[in-house]
Parts: C-alpha cells; structure tokens; sequence
C-alpha cells in the first residue's frame, strides 16, 4: 500500500480517532441528565483505543500485548455492550458492572499466573469479545423497543460485523498458524481484518451517534406534547390527538367518549400538607388513571389538577364503567405522607359523541356540564351527560 496510507499509521489513526470520540461524548454527557450510558460508551472507545495502540507497539512484548491488549479489547466490548443496556434501560444495573469487570480482572491474572498459559488467556478474551459483540447486536436487532429503526439496525448489524472478523482471526489463528497468540496480538498479520475491524468499530461510533440523535429527537417531541410533571398529554397535544380519536371512532361508525376529572377540595390537600404532597396526589392520579384505562384511551392535563381521557370507539355507558373504576380505585388509593395514610377523592363527568356531536368544544361542554353536576352532587361522584341533558336528540 501507498507509503502514506500504510496500515499501520492506519490503525494508529482509528485508535486516535476513538479514543477522540470518547472526549467528544463525554463532553455530550456533560450537557445532557436524560441521556443515559455515554460513560460507558466513551469508556469503551477508550478501551478499545488502548488496545489498538498496545497491538501496534513492536516494544512490547508478546506476553504484555496478549495480556494488557487482550484485557483492553474484553474491557471494551463489554462497556459497548453495558452502553447499550443503559442506553435502552433494559435493567437497572447498580452493582453488576462491578463485579463483572473484577471478575474479568481476576480470571485473567489467575490465567496469567496460575495457568501461566498466554495461550489460554488470548483464546478467552478473545472468545468473550465475541460474545460480547453477538450479546450487543442481539440487544439492538431483537430486544430494543427501537429494534425496528435504521439506526437500530445499523449498528447492530456492525457489531455482528466485528464479531464475525473478530471469529475469523480467531479461527485462522488457532487452526493455521505457528504461533497464535502472535498472530492475534500484532498487526502485521492479516492486517486487512484488522484493520476491517478497526473500521467497523468506528462505523459503530457513528450507529451510535445516529441512536443518541434519535433519541434526543424522541424526548424534545414528547417534551413538547407531554406535561413536565405527570407524563400526560398536555391541552394542545390532546387537542390535537382528538382528532385521531374521532378519525377511528368515525371509521368503526361507533361513538367516541370524554371523561373530564377534577380533584376534589385540592386546595385542602395544597394548604394541610404542602403543595409537594399536592404534586405526589397529582401523579398517583395520574398513574391510577393510566392503569385502570385500555391502551386506546389518552389521558390529557389540562389544568392544575383536572385531567380529560379521550376514549375512541367507546359510548357513554362504557365510559361511565371506566370512570366509576378509576373513582373507585383512587378513593381507596392510600397516599403515604410521612407514617400516615392520606385519601383523596375526584368527581368525573362523562359524555359521548350520540348527544352533543363529535367537535371537541361540544364534547368538552358537555363533559364539563356533567363534572359540574358531579360537584354540586356531592364530590367523589361519576355523573353523564345523559342523566342531567334534557335534550336526547341523536347526533353521530
Ligand atoms: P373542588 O372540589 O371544587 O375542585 O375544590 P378544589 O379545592 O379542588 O378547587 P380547585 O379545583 O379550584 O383547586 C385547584 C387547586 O389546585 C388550586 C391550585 O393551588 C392547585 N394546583 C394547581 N396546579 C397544581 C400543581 O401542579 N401542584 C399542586 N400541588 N397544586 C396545584
Ligand atoms: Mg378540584
Ligand atoms: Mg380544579
């Protein structure tokens, strides 16, 4: 190859560039709370940089590449795969890397010392690298929420990519040639895989890129049509959902419903036990809704403590149902504050489309005429528009 594009200045320059991109992240990291995992991503690249590094040093010996590089690179794949499981919040790890980042440690000392086998050592790293890879890929392409995305896919077809340049190496080596563990731990052999290795990390870098970008997008959109403190919709998100509830109900040529809600005596709660107790009933509200609701249902905020829950394809009696559930399970809901158990109720008021139409400032009328009516009942009621309407004329 060309004297200016040898493979060696090559690979140094791909470390380089790796161990750059960790400055880069973590600089990221820095300005970003909702982000999780680029840590452990820097961290990997920084790991694997080393590595690169360690592998292109004729000083070192082979006994030092085969361990401290060996390490590295195990080191490296396993923070990418730990980047990922963060990243995705598939488990909450608190612990686990700890522990397997000694054990990883220990073995290869007592392979080192005890065994004193090079050999083995290099043929476990080695072996793990892979698996680490696989594991990682798999997370992407199969088990993320996001498997189906581009970037998704991207990346992890790479690191199926590098484990299977990484499984070639390691079947050359141990098969073919005299001396293995030379042959895994320095460049000059079989330098294109090496170096196509080396590639693909990079490529990785930029998957992952892709997949942080992604993400950041996701969270700005959900922040814009999402209220800050409970995670329902907020007005103008709800509004404009509406017309996607009514756009099915319409198709299925069946009603669609509105439940309006509104804590009962809230200021009470606010001025006995603080606005931040106040803010917990919200969200136990909130949660109490979400669980007893079907996964077509939309729960909006629209006020302090109102909430609104559009229902597609659903008529009053069916809604009614639900509302008297969620009353139900809330008056019975206890709200921890300090040693004692606090209770809190709401009133609903519930319509559909049969009455009033199908616009939203109808519907909205309406189910805020049978809230009202809830109150003045009483408090911890569920009224519908139905019982207190006198005008039943039909209306789809
Ligand atoms: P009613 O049974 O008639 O609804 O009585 P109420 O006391 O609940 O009256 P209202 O609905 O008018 O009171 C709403 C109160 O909710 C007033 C406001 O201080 C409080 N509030 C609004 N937003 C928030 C919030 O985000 N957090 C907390 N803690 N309180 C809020
Ligand atoms: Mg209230
Ligand atoms: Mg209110």
């Amino acid at each position: 190859m060309h004297e200016f594009l040898d493979y060696r200045t090559m690979l140094f320059m791909s470390g380089l560039f790796a161990i750059m991109l960790s400055i880069f992240l973590l600089a990221i990291n820095r300005r970003t709370a909702t982000l999780h995992g680029l840590i452990s991503w820097a961290c990997a690249n920084i790991f694997v940089g080393i590595a690169v590094f360690i592998f292109i040093l004729d000083t070192i010996s082979i006994d030092m590449r085969a361990l401290v590089g060996g390490i590295c690179m195990v080191f490296g794949t396993s923070f990418y795969f730990l980047a990922i499981i963060t990243f995705e919040q598939t488990i909450l790890l608190k612990k686990q890397p700890i522990i397997f980042f000694g054990a990883l440690t220990f073995i290869n000392i007592c392979i080192f010392l005890a065994i004193k086998s090079t050999y083995i050592s290099v043929l476990f790293n080695t072996g793990l690298c892979i698996i680490l890879s696989i594991s990682t890929a798999l997370l992407l392409l199969k088990y993320s929420p996001h498997r189906t995305s581009l970037e998704h896919r991207f990346t992890g077809l790479l690191f199926l990519v590098f484990a299977g340049l990484t499984l070639y190496r390691l079947t050359i080596a141990s098969t073919d040639q005299d001396n293995p563990i030379e042959y895994l731990t320095h460049w000059n052999h079989n330098e294109v895989t090496f170096l196509a290795c080396m590639l693909s990390v990079l490529a990785i870098n930029f998957g992952y890129i892709e997949m942080l970008y992604a993400k950041i997008t996701e969270q700005l959109g959900h922040a814009a049509g999402h209220d800050w403190l409970t995670g329902a919709m907020n007005r103008g998100n709800l509004e404009k959902t509406y017309d996607i509830i009514k756009a099915i109900s319409m198709r299925a040529k069946q009603q669609q419903a509105m439940l309006l809600m509104d804590l009962d005596h809230f200021k009470r709660i606010n001025d006995n036990h603080g606005h931040l107790f106040g803010d917990k009933v919200i969200c136990a509200f909130v949660n109490v809704a979400k669980e007893t609701m079907r996964n077509s249902d939309v729960i909006g905020r629209y006020g302090g403590e109102e909430f609104c829950i559009l229902m597609p394809s659903t008529n009053e009696q069916e809604a009614m149902l639900l509302a008297e559930r969620i009353r139900y399970k809330f008056e019975n809901h206890p709200l921890a504050f300090y040693d004692k158990a606090i209770y809190s109720t709401v009133s609903i008021g519930v319509c559909d489309s049969k009455q009033v139409g199908r616009e939203f400032n109808g519907m909205f009328a309406a189910a805020d005429q049978s809230l009202y009516a809830a109150k003045k009942a009483g408090r911890n009621k569920v009224i519908t528009y139905s019982s207190i309407s006198v005008d039943h004329s039909v209306v789809i």
